[in-house]
């Protein structure tokens, strides 16, 4: 069969809703450079698990993702639409950092709603959506104690509710289970893999990028694994590739491929 080139614009096939594209990404802090040209394609509904070593620049992507950081170079498309001139509020993105926190002030519940109200997609969902969710992550009984009423794990489960329930194009999560314990992360993990990230009554899907140093994290959830290295991508493909074919011992230290 020939090749049949791009896909003309009126084509019936449709385009994803929510594919996010990075090419040429340059970040450096002072002499330091963290990001060195780093290209990257994230599919529509895609878990995509972003592994390397701490200080390769994880967090530093995701912030430009978000717009927080703002590249020196590079391009940013979500949809096929540059983001570079979008705010990060105006960005259908939500980012769960690695030390996240929530209003002490305020009980669960008016946290969650918050993230609730500043959700661009406004709901089409009927019932309550913050108890439906914080149900599903177990912490259904607490959402009229304040932060300092919970412990540090289902403070971690009230955090990625507030990522997840914006139902935005793209969630990105920062070490999601660092600095909790290991049945809580074993809890989540199990949770966060099954879990149904259908937008607006179901039309399209969140895509998750997921950023961690741990392997095993990113063999268990991960469709896609991209191995971070040197500022670039060192490696992607699927748990399975990265783990049997690691192309380098970067690569397989990354993912922690037995010797
Ligand atoms: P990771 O999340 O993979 O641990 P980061 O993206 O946090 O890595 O950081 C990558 C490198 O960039 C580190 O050496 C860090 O010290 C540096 N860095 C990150 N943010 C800043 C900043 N705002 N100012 C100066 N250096 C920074
Ligand atoms: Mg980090």
């Amino acid at each position: 069969m020939t090749d049949v080139g791009p896909v003309p614009p009126n084509s019936a096939q449709p385009v994803p809703a929510s594919y996010l594209t990075l090419r040429g990404i340059r970040k450096s802090f002072g002499r330091e450079c963290v990001l060195d040209g780093l290209n990257l394609d994230v599919s529509e509904g895609e878990y995509l698990v972003v592994l390397g070593p701490s200080g390769c620049g994880k967090s530093t992507l995701l912030q430009i993702i978000a717009g927080l950081v703002r590249p020196d170079s590079g391009d940013v498309k979500l949809a096929s639409r540059s983001l570079d001139r979008v705010s990060p509020k105006d960005r259908d993105v939500s980012i769960l950092f690695q030390d996240d926190r929530l209003y002490p002030h305020w009980n669960l519940r008016k946290n969650l709603e918050l993230a609730c109200d500043r959700s661009p997609v406004k709901k089409h969902q009927s019932g309550d959506p913050v108890l439906e969710l914080a149900q599903r992550l177990n912490i259904g009984g607490l959402l009229q104690r304040r932060p300092d009423e919970i412990s540090g794990g289902q403070l971690r489960r009230a955090a990625l509710a507030k990522a997840l329930l914006r139902q935005p194009a793209v969630c990105l999560l920062d070490e999601p289970f660092a600095a909790i314990d290991t049945m809580m992360r074993e809890d989540l993990i199990s949770l966060l893999a099954d879990f149904p990230r259908e937008r607006g009554g179901g039309c399209s899907q969140t895509s998750v990028v997921h950023v961690t140093h741990d392997g095993e994290e990113a063999m268990r959830l991960a469709d896609r694994i991209v191995v971070l290295g040197g500022g670039r991508v060192l490696q992607s493909g699927t748990p399975d590739d990265i783990y049997r074919k690691p192309q380098s011992l970067d690569v397989a230290k990354a993912i922690g491929t037995p010797p």
